[in-house]
C-alpha cells in the first residue's frame, strides 16, 4: 500500500485522539450533555458521573488520589496554578516586597514554566536558573547546590519535549521532601507515557495535559499531593468554585472524559508502545547517523524517552533542510518567533552552537507510526542531507581536512 503523506512525526507537538477516546467523548456533547454543577436533575449527575469517571483514571495512571486529581485547561494553565499558586501560598513576605522566597527551576524548561517564573521574579521572588550540562540532564545535586534557606519551590520538569531528555525526578524529589521545599514537576512529555508513581516519585505538584496522550486538546490535569505533605495553592481562577475551589469555571465534560479514557489507554499500553517505539528510534538514530557523517544526537544517549530523537546535521542549512523533506512533518531547531530565525534556547542551553541547533531535526513517534514510515524518513533526511552538501562549500573543506573552526571569516 502507498505511503499516505506527509507521515506524521511531532507526536511531542500534539497527538491525534484515539478513535476509542472519541467514542467515549460522542455521548456527550448531545446526550450527557449537563453541567455538573447541576445537582437537582439527570443531566447534571450525569456530567458528574462522567468526571467521576475519568478523575479515577488519571489519579490511576499517576498512583495517586482522586482527590489529588484537578481538572485545568492544559498543561499550561496547570503549570501556572502550580508554580504561582504555591509560590504565593509558601511566600515568606508580603506581596509588592522583594525576598518573597526562592525558587529552583531550569533554563530548558517550557515557557510555561519559565515565563511563570520570570513574572514572580518582577513581583518581588528570586530564582534560580538551573544551566545543565551538555546532556541536558538536571541531577539532585544541582538542585541541592542551588538550594538556599529562602527555597520555597522547586521546579524540574520530569522529561525535556525538545530533546527527550530525562531529569533525576526522584532524587530530586527526595531531596526536596528533606528539605521541606515544595516540588513540581512539568510531566506533559512523561506522564501517559512511562509509569508515574507520584510516592515513589516524590512528587508533590504534577503537569500533564491530554492532547499529548492521545486525547483531545484543551484539557490537562494538575496533581496536588494531599498529604505528607498537604499542598496548598492560591487559586489563579476565581469563580464558581469548581475542582474544590482550585479551579473555577464550568467544567469541559467532553473533554476531561476523552482525558480519563486517554489516561485509561496510556496505562494498558505504554509498556508494549514504549518498547515498540524504542526500536524504531533506534533504528532511525543508527542508520541516519551512519549514513550522515558529522551529524549528532543531542542530548543524553541513554537517559531519554523511548519515541523522541533530535538530531543536528552539520553543514546543511535549517530552512533548506525543512523545504527538502516536506513529506516528513517534524519539528526543526529553528524556532519561527516573528521575523527573525532564532535558534531554538534548548539546544543553545546545552551548548550546540548556532548553525547545529538550525540544522536539527526532532523527530517524535508514536501510537500509529510504522516501521515503513521509519524507512521511509532515514531514506529522505538522508537524501536531502546528502543533496544539500552537494551545495555546500565549507562541507568540501571538511573533508579536504581543514579545520573550519580555525579560520578566520572576514564580517562586513
Ligand atoms: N510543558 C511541556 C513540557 C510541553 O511540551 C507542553 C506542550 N508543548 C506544555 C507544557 C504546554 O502544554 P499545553 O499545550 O497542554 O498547554
Amino acid at each position: 500500500m502507498a505511503l499516505k503523506l506527509p507521515i506524521y512525526m511531532d507526536h511531542a507537538a500534539t497527538t491525534p485522539c484515539d478513535p476509542r477516546v472519541v467514542e467515549a467523548m460522542l455521548p456527550y456533547f448531545t446526550e450527557k450533555f449537563g453541567n455538573s454543577g447541576s445537582r437537582n436533575h439527570r443531566f447534571g449527575w450525569e456530567a458528574e458521573e462522567g468526571i467521576d469517571w475519568a478523575r479515577e483514571r488519571v489519579a490511576r495512571l499517576l498512583g495517586a488520589n482522586e482527590k489529588e486529581v484537578i481538572f485545568t485547561s492544559g498543561a499550561t494553565e496547570s503549570n501556572n496554578l502550580a508554580i504561582k499558586g504555591a509560590a504565593e501560598m509558601y511566600e515568606k513576605k508580603p506581596a509588592g516586597q522583594t525576598g518573597r522566597g526562592h525558587i529552583i527551576t531550569c533554563i530548558i524548561e517550557h515557557k510555561a514554566v519559565l515565563d511563570p517564573v520570570k513574572r514572580l521574579v518582577k513581583e518581588g521572588f528570586d530564582a534560580t536558573f538551573l544551566e545543565p550540562g551538555p546532556d541536558g540532564i538536571v541531577t539532585a545535586k544541582m538542585v541541592e547546590a542551588a538550594m538556599r534557606e529562602d527555597t520555597i519551590l522547586v521546579s524540574i520538569m520530569w522529561a525535556n519535549n525538545e530533546i527527550g531528555t530525562i531529569n533525576e525526578v526522584r532524587e530530586i524529589g527526595a531531596l526536596c521532601r528533606k528539605r521541606g521545599v515544595i516540588f513540581h514537576s512539568d510531566g506533559t512529555q512523561w506522564a501517559g507515557k512511562m509509569p508515574v508513581n507520584v510516592e515513589q516519585d516524590n512528587v508533590d505538584l504534577l503537569s500533564m495535559s491530554s492532547h499529548k496522550i492521545y486525547g483531545p486538546k484543551g484539557v490537562g490535569a494538575l496533581y496536588v499531593r494531599r498529604r505528607n505533605p498537604r499542598v496548598r495553592l492560591v487559586a489563579q481562577q476565581d469563580g464558581g468554585g469548581q475542582e474544590r475551589g482550585f479551579r473555577s469555571g464550568t467544567h469541559n465534560v467532553t473533554g476531561i472524559v476523552g482525558m480519563g479514557k486517554a489516561a485509561e489507554i496510556a496505562l494498558q499500553e505504554m509498556d508494549a508502545e514504549g518498547a515498540r517505539l524504542l526500536q524504531l528510534r533506534q533504528k532511525m538514530e543508527t542508520s541516519l547517523t551512519k549514513a550522515i557523517d558529522v551529524s549528532q544526537i543531542n542530548g543524553h544517549l541513554e537517559k531519554r524517552l523511548p519515541h523522541l530523537t533530535n538530531i543536528s546535521f552539520g553543514f546543511v542549512e535549517g530552512e533548506g533542510l525543512m523545504m527538502a523533506i516536506k513529506d516528513i512533518a517534524c519539528s526543526s531547531g529553528s524556532a519561527c518567533t516573528s521575523a527573525s530565525l532564532e535558534p531554538s534556547y534548548v539546544l543553545k542551553g546545552l551548548g550546540v552552537g548556532d548553525e547545529l541547533a538550525h540544522s536539527s531535526l526532532r523527530l517524535s513517534l508514536g501510537r500509529w507510526t510504522t516501521e515503513e514510515q521509519v524507512d521511509f524518513a532515514i531514506e529522505n533526511i538522508t537524501r536531502a542531507v546528502l543533496k544539500l552538501r552537494e551545495m555546500s562549500p565549507l562541507y568540501d573543506m571538511h573533508k579536504e581536512g581543514i579545520d573550519l573552526s580555525k579560520i578566520e571569516w572576514a564580517h562586513h
